[in-house]
C-alpha cells in the first residue's frame, strides 16, 4: 500500500495533527494501481468493540477533501454507536471515485482485501454511493463485512432502517419543538432522494406532512415521485429557505454553514445526513441561540449501524426495528438534557456518548 497524494508531507502532517485533535486510533491509505482503487480507511475509537462504519464512495476534489471527511465521519461513528447502546467502535472508509462509472468488481475485492489487513479492527458496510452489489464483492476477500443481502444470510441494505429511526428520531424531535410528534399538516422539507431520503419520505407521506424533496439528480427526483406522487419537489437551491417546520438533511454533511444559517426558516432540523453541522461547536451554538431544535445526526441516524449490529449477531429485523424505534426516547432525553443545561443538543448528546465510553474504558473493560 502506498501513500496517494502528490502533496505527501503536507498531507502525512494534517492526518497526524487531525489525528491528535480528534483522537483516531488508525489512518489506512490505499492505491491500487491495478484496479484504480484509491481509498482510506480511519479507525476512530475501538473502546466499545470493532470499529464498524460504511464505506462512502465519492468523487472528492482532493484527497485532502477525502482525508477530512473519513476522519469526521469515523469519530461520529464511535458517538453514534456509543449512544445507541451497541458495543461497537466508530471507523469509516471512502473511496476516490464516481460512483455512476468507476466501479468494478476487482475493485472492491481489492477494497475487501484491503479491509481484512484489519484482523477485524474494522468492518465496513453500505454508504453513499455503494448497494449491497459491492458488499458481495467485498465479501469474496473478507468476513469483516455487514449490509449483505438477505439471501446471502445478510440483513440487506439498512438504508429503510435508518429511515425508520430518523422517522422516530424527527418525531420526538416535533414532540419537544411543537408539544405533538403529530406529524399530520407539519411541513418537510427533505434534501436528497437516495435510499435514505426515499424510504423517509414514503412515512411522511403517511403521516400526513407536506413533504417537500430535492435532489441533483432529476432521475432520483422521478423515481421518488413515481413512488409517491404526493411529494412536491423543489431545486436543490431552494430548500434551504422554504417556509418549513421541519428540514431533513438527507444528501451530504456541512449543509448547515455560514451561509445557510441566516437563510434557514425551520423550527426543527433532524435528517439522516452525517455531519450535517459544518462547525459543530459554532453552528451548533448558532442554531440554538436561532431558537431550532438540532437533532444531532449521529444520535437518530443509528438505524443503519443498529441494523448491521444485528446482522453481526444473527439477523432479526423485528429486533433490529425494535431497537431502533428507542431513538425516539433517546433523542428526548438528549433535548431534556440540553434544555436543562442550557447547552446545544449536539453537546449534550457528544457527552452522554463519552460518559459511556469513559466508563468501559475506566473499568478496564475495552475491546
Ligand atoms: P444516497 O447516495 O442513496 O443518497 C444521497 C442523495 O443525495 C443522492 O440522491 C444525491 O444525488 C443527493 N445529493 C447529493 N448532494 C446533494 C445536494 N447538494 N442537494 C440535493 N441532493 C443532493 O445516500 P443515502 O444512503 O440515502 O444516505 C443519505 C445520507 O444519510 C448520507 O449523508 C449518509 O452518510 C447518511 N446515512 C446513511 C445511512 C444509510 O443507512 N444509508 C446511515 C446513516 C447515515
Amino acid at each position: 500500500m502506498s501513500l496517494i497524494t502528490e502533496e505527501r508531507t503536507a498531507v502525512k502532517s494534517a492526518v497526524i495533527e487531525q489525528m491528535k485533535e480528534k483522537g483516531h486510533e488508525e489512518v489506512l491509505f490505499c492505491n491500487d494501481a491495478a484496479t484504480g482503487l484509491r481509498c482510506i480507511i480511519a479507525v476512530h475509537d475501538t473502546t466499545l468493540g470493532p470499529a464498524l462504519g460504511g464505506t462512502r464512495m465519492w468523487p472528492y476534489a482532493t484527497e485532502a477533501d477525502a482525508l477530512e471527511d473519513v476522519l469526521r465521519l469515523s469519530r461520529g461513528m464511535t458517538y453514534k454507536s456509543a449512544l445507541a447502546g451497541l458495543d461497537l467502535g466508530g471507523g469509516k472508509a471512502v473511496i476516490i471515485g464516481d460512483a455512476r462509472k468507476d466501479k468494478t468488481e476487482a475493485m472492491f475485492r481489492r477494497f475487501g482485501r484491503f479491509v481484512d489487513s484489519l484482523n477485524g479492527r474494522y468492518i465496513t458496510a453500505e454508504d453513499v454511493g455503494m448497494t449491497t452489489t459491492e458488499m458481495v464483492n467485498i465479501r469474496k476477500e473478507t468476513n469483516n463485512v455487514v449490509g449483505l443481502p438477505v439471501n446471502m444470510g445478510g440483513s440487506g441494505d439498512p438504508s429503510p432502517v435508518t429511515a425508520y429511526g430518523v422517522f422516530c428520531g424527527l418525531k420526538a424531535a416535533a414532540k419537544t419543538a411543537f408539544g405533538t410528534d403529530d406529524l399530520a399538516k407539519r411541513k418537510v422539507a427533505v434534501q436528497g432522494a437516495g435510499n435514505v431520503g426515499r424510504s423517509l419520505v414514503g412515512r411522511l407521506l403517511k403521516e400526513g406532512a407536506a413533504v417537500y424533496l430535492t435532489d441533483i439528480h432529476e432521475d432520483k427526483l422521478a423515481a421518488v415521485k413515481a413512488e409517491h406522487p404526493g411529494v412536491q419537489l423543489v431545486k436543490p437551491d431552494e430548500v434551504i429557505g422554504l417556509d418549513v417546520d421541519i428540514y431533513s438533511p438527507c444528501a451530504l454533511g456541512a449543509t448547515i454553514n455560514d451561509d445557510t444559517l441566516p437563510k434557514l426558516k425551520c423550527s426543527v432540523i433532524a435528517g439522516a445526513a452525517n455531519n450535517q453541522l459544518a462547525n459543530e461547536e459554532r453552528h451548533g451554538k448558532a442554531l440554538m441561540e436561532k431558537g431550532i431544535l438540532y437533532a444531532p445526526d449521529f444520535l437518530i441516524n443509528a438505524g443503519g449501524i443498529i441494523n448491521c449490529a444485528w446482522e453481526r449477531l444473527g439477523y432479526n429485523r423485528e429486533a433490529a426495528l425494535a431497537q431502533t424505534e428507542g431513538i425516539y426516547n433517546t433523542a428526548l432525553a438528549i433535548f431534556k438534557r440540553s434544555k436543562e443545561e442550557n447547552i446545544p443538543t449536539y453537546l449534550a448528546a457528544n457527552q452522554a456518548a463519552e460518559q459511556r465510553i469513559r466508563s468501559v474504558r475506566q473499568a478496564g473493560l475495552s475491546f
